[in-house]
């Protein structure tokens, strides 16, 4: 086989015993790689209603198709477990050498099975394996649990996934960190803490072959070429924190936990104010000729010199949202989380609810004592210094960050049961994921596409706010095409997030992001790293698959259709002021939305797949399992 080695690792902790598991290329042809093949791993391994943080919830990795070949910004790889967060399939993307590094080990996935009860890392040298004691990296942030493994082990060429002292703690949104990059949503850290696992280290020697080198040289030279040219240049220059203003503008910005969509210092936490006062350079990951991470320093005040890559979705979290008008303050809070190991939206959005709940009297200075402020401390929004020591507090589980460690759902659950309040009215998740960076109350495609997205509250599974924001439908308003569409964005996105490519490169194909621009040139590429024929037909068939294994993975995990929710606030507050003031998602809305969509999908009016649908799509153990 070509562009894969055909075997997958299987590291049980418990045991602490390795094996091989050679797997037939129909299966590759199926799965592909990234999320697609992570979640198809998870399916296979989990014991089937585990607790999430129990030995029963396998880490599965999964490598991309393009790792360790020219093909620009394909040096990714996935991640999934059964969320801690959302009880369903948690799947990540990460960028970078560790992808690379696995490929050139002979390696095309790992699943790591049961839980130590010491603390390790597992060091794949090739192939030999080794579960190495990891008692003297306990504490160390993520950026430096790498460094002290590669001085350990003497080569700086090791390649680390690491977790900080968020996963050692089994904060329920830490997340798993390579290069400086995160695969960050949904929890794996915890995950990974659960385990006692603190790293996963690859030294790769061997070259990766493929079965057309000259053809997919030349693919990729004139990707790279383009990826220079007017397609990326937002990425480029700005990055995307550029959206900033432009949210605002359409007065989707979310403001103080989304109360409001238009924030009044928005100037202030801009990528244009980012670009000019804060940009030290410009990062990306391996393999990626675009470049799109702005590496930015505070300047000024009690955080100068902390430094971190900023992009959107972690900067309106603990900015605008947090309504911190700051960005010393912003680039400070990111710092925490990035060397701690947190996600940052959770942890901003976490922090967001807490403020909220602070200004509407549930907490007070006596639930925010801390060794810092042995008296307590204000956290009402737009205090920079309450959001820097709830993160640390979240961190460490110090006081209530020991509740907001557990994410909004579980914390708001927890007081609103301790104290008779009503807190998961502002508790701004889907599923327990806490949401991205745009107010869906008007962007009525975007809404349902994130209510009955797999892994909760994500941008990043549903294109769909692109039809949306660019005017293809009206923003404001539902018709019966929005279940096609949701369909096509989330499946879209899927493609990308299978091979995995970054999908910042779907203009430089041919100029047309759109299926006809793209597909046939990703078949191209496909052909050339594996020796396949794939077609057009083919590459569509990568996103259904992908998206329908997570699906299958939820549906075995006791989903219902009332799991595609909105919060409540979306469904029952307007907010009052700027261009998108006077919305909200009835609930007849919602059910109609979701109607279409699980038509659009072919599925049953409950969401459910039918068993044909399942073995058309070459799923038939699946079919057998779940179908109906
Ligand atoms: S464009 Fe940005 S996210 Fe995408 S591969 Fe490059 S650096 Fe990574």
């Amino acid at each position: 086989m070509y562009g894969y080695s055909g075997k997958i690792l299987h590291v049980d902790l418990t045991e602490r015993k390795t094996w091989a598991e050679p797997k037939p290329e129909a299966w590759y042809k199926t799965y592909i790689g990234g999320v697609s093949m992570a979640s198809r791993l998870c399916w296979e391994n989990i014991e089937v209603g585990c607790d999430p943080l129990s030995p029963g919830n396998p880490v599965c990795i999964a490598n991309g198709v393009f790792a360790g070949t020219p093909v620009p910004v394909g040096g990714k790889w996935g991640l999934a477990s059964k969320s801690p967060l959302t009880g369903f399939i948690g799947d990540s993307l990460s960028g970078s050498w560790f992808a690379i590094a696995l490929k050139r080990a002979g390696w095309d996935g790992i699943v790591i099975h049961g839980a130590s009860d010491s603390w390790v890392y597992v060091f794949v040298d090739d192939a030999r394996i080794e579960i190495r004691d990891a008692s003297h990296l306990l504490g160390l942030g993520t950026y430096e649990t790498e460094e002290a493994i590669r001085e350990q082990l003497g080569d700086d060429q090791v390649r680390s996934a690491t977790i900080g002292p968020a996963g050692e703690n089994v904060v329920r949104f830490a997340n798993v960190t390579n290069d400086g990059r995160q695969a960050g949503r949904t929890g794996h850290g915890a995950v990974w803490g659960s385990k006692k696992l603190k790293a996963v280290s690859v030294r790769g020697t061997s070259g990766v072959t493929v079965a057309d080198p000259k053809t997919l040289l030349e693919l990729s030279y004139d990707i790279v070429d383009a990826a220079q040219g007017p397609h990326t240049q937002k990425y480029r220059i700005l990055g995307t924190v550029s959206n900033m203003l432009n949210m605002n503008g359409l007065g989707l910005l979310p403001t103080r936990n989304y109360q409001q969509g238009v924030f009044e210092h928005a100037e202030l936490v801009s990528g244009e104010h980012l670009y000019d006062h804060h940009k030290v350079k410009t990062i990306a990951c391996a393999q990626c000729p675009i470049g799109c991470e702005q590496m930015s320093r505070a300047v000024e005040g009690p955080y100068t010199g902390a430094m971190s890559g900023i992009e959107y979705e972690s900067l309106y979290a603990v900015s605008s949202n947090c309504g911190i008008g700051d960005m010393d303050a912003a680039i400070k809070v990111i710092d925490i989380c990035d060397e701690g190991g947190m996600d940052t939206m959770s942890a901003g959005v976490t922090i967001s609810w807490a403020m909220e709940t602070f200004e509407k009297g549930i907490f007070t200075k006596e639930d925010l004592k801390c060794s810092k402020y042995p008296e307590g401390f204000e956290a009402n929004f737009g205090n920079s210094e309450a959001a820097v020591t709830l993160a640390e507090m979240m961190l460490n589980r110090e006081g209530i960050g020991d509740l907001l460690a557990q994410g909004t759902r579980r914390a708001s659950a927890q007081i609103d049961a301790d104290r008779g309040t009503e807190t998961w009215k502002w508790a701004m998740n889907i599923k327990g994921l806490e949401l991205p960076g745009y107010d869906a109350r008007a962007l009525k495609t975007f809404a349902l596409g994130l209510a009955a997205g797999t892994r909760g509250g994500c941008h990043n599974r549903s294109a769909a706010y692109d039809a949306d924001i660019k005017g293809v439908v009206d923003r404001f308003t539902i018709d019966d095409t929005r279940g096609e569409l949701a369909r096509e964005t989330e499946e879209y996105a899927a493609v990308y997030d299978t091979l995995p490519l970054c999908k910042f490169i779907r203009r430089c194909f041919t100029g047309q992001a759109d299926r006809a621009g793209a597909w046939p040139a990703i078949a191209k590429l496909i052909n050339a790293t594996t020796g396949w024929s794939f077609d057009y037909a083919d590459i569509d068939l990568i996103g259904e698959r992908a998206h329908t294994i997570k699906k299958a993975f939820n549906i075995r995990e006791g989903w219902t259709r009332e799991d595609d929710h909105l919060p409540w606030r979306w469904q029952n507050e307007p907010m009052l002021e700027g261009p998108s003031a006077g919305y909200v998602v009835t609930e007849e809305e919602l059910e109609y939305l979701k109607d279409i969509y699980y038509q659009a999908k072919g599925w049953t009016k409950e969401g459910l797949i039918p068993k044909d649908k399942l073995i058309a799509l070459g799923m038939e153990d699946i079919a057998q399992e779940i179908g109906v």
